[in-house]
């Protein structure tokens, strides 16, 4: 009998998908046989992060989710969700969520900093300024899945000129209808999520209606600014 809870032969659907997104990540390997993992499309993968989202939703959070995976064997080598609302940190949204608890579960494992260049990113929603240029300067992932570029405007533009060649757009029904089920309930932590006070003021001044979407133009802004210092690196390569 297998010491394995979900073996290589077990089906992927949601129920799985979303047990995989509440186990701790470091408890994976001895719960989810390896197979299992090669198993997982990436439609599979996002839907484990929009299972993160709907977590942190139902914690009272804002529901963005993010799961980082090996890109050979498929493993899952962090996940997490935004905590804004759960721990007033407008620093932990998904991306950045993934990111720690890949690095805590590389600790755990007796390893350095990982090295997130043979790895995919998929995360629920487009991701931010903050998570995009972490995403290019510090991480360079070999690529990313985006799930919903319906509920915010698509980053994608910006993570192609930060350097990322393969960002995918697979729009997750489930995580486009969470999203926009919490910019109608909750509106004022979305606003204050993306703009802070300012942005949660202006938002309120206006009505907070669900149809106030004003998000920072990221095509705009980051791209710019992307192209600025690939610029400034062609440059130096030139010089050197
Ligand atoms: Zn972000």
């Amino acid at each position: 009998m297998s010491a394995y809870l979900i073996t290589t032969d077990a089906p992927v659907n949601d129920a799985v998908l979303n047990g995989i997104a509440h186990i701790p990540t470091e408890y994976l390997p001895k719960l989810v046989e390896p197979g299992f993992f090669k198993k997982l499309g990436d439609a599979d993968c996002l839907r484990i992060a929009t299972w993160l989202a709907q977590k942190s939703f139902v914690e009272g959070g804002c529901p963005i989710g993010a799961v980082i995976i090996d890109s050979e064997s498929r493993r899952i080598l962090g996940k997490g969700h935004n905590t804004l609302g759960q721990e007033n940190d407008s620093t932990t949204h998904g991306e950045t969520a993934a990111l720690r608890d890949a690095g805590r579960a590389a600790r755990l494992r007796g390893e350095g900093p990982v090295d997130f260049r043979k790895s995919i990113l998929f995360t629920s929603l487009t991701p931010c300024v903050v998570c995009c240029a972490q995403i290019c300067h510090r991480c360079h992932f070999e690529a990313v899945v985006i799930g919903d570029i319906t509920n915010a405007p698509s980053s994608e533009a910006a993570l192609r000129a930060g350097g990322i060649r393969n960002v995918k757009v697979i729009e997750d029904a489930r995580a486009v209808a969470l999203y926009r089920e919490y910019l109608q309930a909750r509106p004022e932590q979305h606003f204050l999520d993306w703009g802070g006070h300012r942005k949660l003021d202006e938002a309120i001044a206006r009505g907070l209606g669900p149809d106030g979407w004003d998000a920072p133009d990221h095509r705009g802004g980051v791209a710019g600014t992307f192209e600025k210092e690939t610029d400034e690196l062609t440059l130096r390569a030139d010089e050197g």
